[in-house]
């Protein structure tokens, strides 16, 4: 495994692997089972796999997340290597913005402005934008790989992508989990053993939405404030508990096509995301399978 700190050297490291096929995960880091899920799935699909590790400043609003967000590179280096990892790019600030920087990729309407664009506002999709097309730029990837936890993000990915018709497959995968349903995340490692126990309200909370949706309700306010009651109930602070349609990310009164209910909170000083997806079409299968049983 190449670790690579400059888009020269990372060029140079791909260019006789072009033909095979390559993979891009991109991170900020401190990995976990989530992200080591991406690289797997990378390998899987791809002769070559691509790391990169970088914690984005344009993207935090808040300097104190930036300063806390947690920084593991010699264990990351050592996960992604077990986990079938070819080059690590992992640059300094300077390398990706260097001095005269001044161009954004901003992606405009509902995608950007809603759910995570409204409480951190635009500038942080413009940041996660600007700095996914660099970095697609320097890898070229056949592929590149996002989590579905960071669900917005996939959707402002792809719509930039779709609208710059960069050459560029953009696969998704599943939230990964740990035992009790929290979502896997570099912030989890912030919580302490007390907010940490507390967090799993979250997915209990969104359970008992998809439960309520499996059993009919298709209400949006009635489903969402089962979630807050559930959350209000634990003492978590919530920054938006909301459900959208999962393409155009525009709020919807009633589910008749595949929505989002997703949701920001903070366990003491941790901000965490989570969401499910609510798919009558999916769920009428399941009803229906049921039936013939
Ligand atoms: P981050 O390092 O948080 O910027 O995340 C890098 C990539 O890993 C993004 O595509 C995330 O959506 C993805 N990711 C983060 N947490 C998870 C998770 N629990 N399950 C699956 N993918 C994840």
């Amino acid at each position: 495994m190449r670790i690579v700190r400059t888009v020269d050297e990372l060029r140079a490291a791909l260019a006789p692997h072009r033909s095979g096929g390559i993979g891009f995960v991109p991170t900020m880091g401190a990995l976990h089972e989530g992200h080591l899920s991406l690289l797997r799935a990378a390998a899987a699909d791809n002769a070559t796999v691509v790391l990169s590790i970088f914690v984005n400043p344009t993207q935090f609003g808040e300097a104190a997340d930036l300063e806390a967000y947690p920084r593991t590179e010699e264990a990351d280096i050592e996960l992604a290597e077990h986990a079938g990892t070819h080059v690590v790019f992992a640059p300094s600030a300077s390398e990706m913005y260097p001095a005269g920087f001044a161009t954004t990729v901003s992606v405009g309407g509902a995608l950007t402005g809603t759910l995570e664009g409204a409480v951190r506002g635009r500038s942080h999709f413009d940041g996660v934008a600007t700095v996914v097309a660099k970095l697609l730029l320097a890898v070229q990837p056949d592929r590149a790989y996002f989590g579905a936890k960071d669900a917005q993000q996939v959707v402002v990915v792809r719509r930039m992508v779709t609208d710059l018709r960069i050459p560029v497959e953009i696969v998704t995968r599943p939230t990964s989990r740990d035992a009790d349903g929290l979502a896997r995340s570099s912030r989890n490692a912030r919580l302490s053993a007390e907010e940490r126990t507390l967090a799993a309200v979250i997915p209990r909370s969104l359970r008992v939405a998809q439960d309520a949706f499996a059993s009919g309700i298709r209400d949006t306010s009635r489903l969402t404030a089962l979630v807050q009651e559930g959350l209000s109930e634990a003492g978590v602070d919530q920054e938006y508990v909301e459900i959208v349609d999962a393409d155009s990310l525009e709020s919807l009164t009633v589910i008749a096509r595949p929505a989002l209910l997703a949701l920001a909170v903070r366990v003491g000083e941790v901000r965490l995301i989570d969401n499910v997806v609510l798919d009558p079409r999916s769920d009428d299968r399941i009803i229906l399978e049921r039936s013939r049983a």
